[in-house]
């Protein structure tokens, strides 16, 4: 019988390859943990953008919202002027969730009824919280907003507990009435594809804002177009250079439905919905802002 032959032995590594291995292994460890490092990075903007997204009325607290909606899509189906959209990858973990981006598509409550809170079918869009929820601070409407088209009907109310945001002058000095300026043509110029309803024209029926001109000797379209009564008024101001203007001034009663960002005809508009604010008071415009007239 043969005797067993021996293994050759693996010859051990030598120092300096040992030290080489090690630097590559550390080096990987660092690259994986850079990637994975800078994609969650990457989500933080994402997160933030999300957070600032103006939800359908009737939406709970963000945290709420984001958890109980099932993207199940019911909300969109049923707008009459497709102001609800999903998001999209972009919105990360607020992917699928609906939202509303007013500049491209306000909700003006065309629906009368709020069709989108009717028909979501986990109570994440709601007339009226539960109370085991919270509610912001200062989101809480003192009165259930009068909507003007209803302003005759035995059920005038929009039955709205809570504000989706609130409505700001962001931009004073873009805004045509603090110019002293009027307003003629199409609100947001000949391409532009929002729509919303007239009561001149149709209560039942949104038409595309571009086959409403306007000519306006002082532009009040932000004014004019709020669907809620109330919400917002142009007020006189003392300008800096001591003449008499005007300003909208956002009030109490506004939902943050974003019309008035819709119909702004500054570009970029002057004045936007900040989502899921709260109303912090009558803001007045100091005489400071009001900006030098073109020479
Ligand atoms: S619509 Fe825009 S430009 Fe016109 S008054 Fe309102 S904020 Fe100013
Ligand atoms: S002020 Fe603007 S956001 Fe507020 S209710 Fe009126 S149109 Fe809507």
């Amino acid at each position: 019988m043969n005797a067993p032959v021996e293994k050759p032995k693996k010859p051990a590594m030598s120092l300096e390859k040992a030290a080489k291995a090690r630097r590559k292994f550390l080096q990987s460890v660092g690259l994986t943990g850079g990637v994975v490092g800078l994609s969650l990075l990457g989500y933080i903007p994402v997160l933030s953008a999300s957070a600032q997204r103006l939800r359908p009325p009737g939406a709970l607290n963000e945290s709420d919202f984001l958890s109980s909606c099932i993207k199940c899509g019911q909300c969109v189906q049923v707008c009459p002027v497709q102001a609800i959209k999903l998001g999209d990858l972009i919105d990360g973990f607020g992917v699928g969730v609906p939202h509303i981006d007013p500049r491209q598509q306000a909700c003006d409550f065309s629906c009368d009824a709020v069709q989108c809170i009717l028909a979501c079918p986990t109570g994440s869009l709601t007339y009226k919280k539960p109370p085991f929820l919270n509610i912001r601070e200062g989101a809480l409407l003192a009165a259930a907003p009068i909507l003007k088209a209803k302003e005759n009907d035995p059920e005038p109310t929009l039955n709205l507990k809570e504000r989706i945001g609130v409505a700001r002058l962001a931009r004073p000095s873009a805004c045509l009435a603090v110019q002293g300026k009027g307003f003629k043509g199409q609100a947001r110029g000949a391409g532009f594809a929002g729509k919303m309803r007239y009561m001149d024209v149709d209560r039942w029926k949104p038409i595309p804002i571009t086959e409403h001109p306007y000519d306006l000797p002082l532009c009040d379209l932000c004014v004019r177009e709020c669907p809620v009564k109330g919400a917002i008024e142009l007020r006189p101001f003392t300008a800096a250079d001591g003449t008499s203007r005007m300003q909208p001034v956002v009030l109490e009663p506004c939902v943050g439905c974003g019309v008035c960002e819709m119909v702004c005809p500054a570009e970029p508009a002057a004045i936007i919905v900040d989502a899921q604010a709260t109303w912090h008071g009558e803001v007045a415009l100091a005489p400071a802002v009001t900006p030098k007239e073109p020479s």
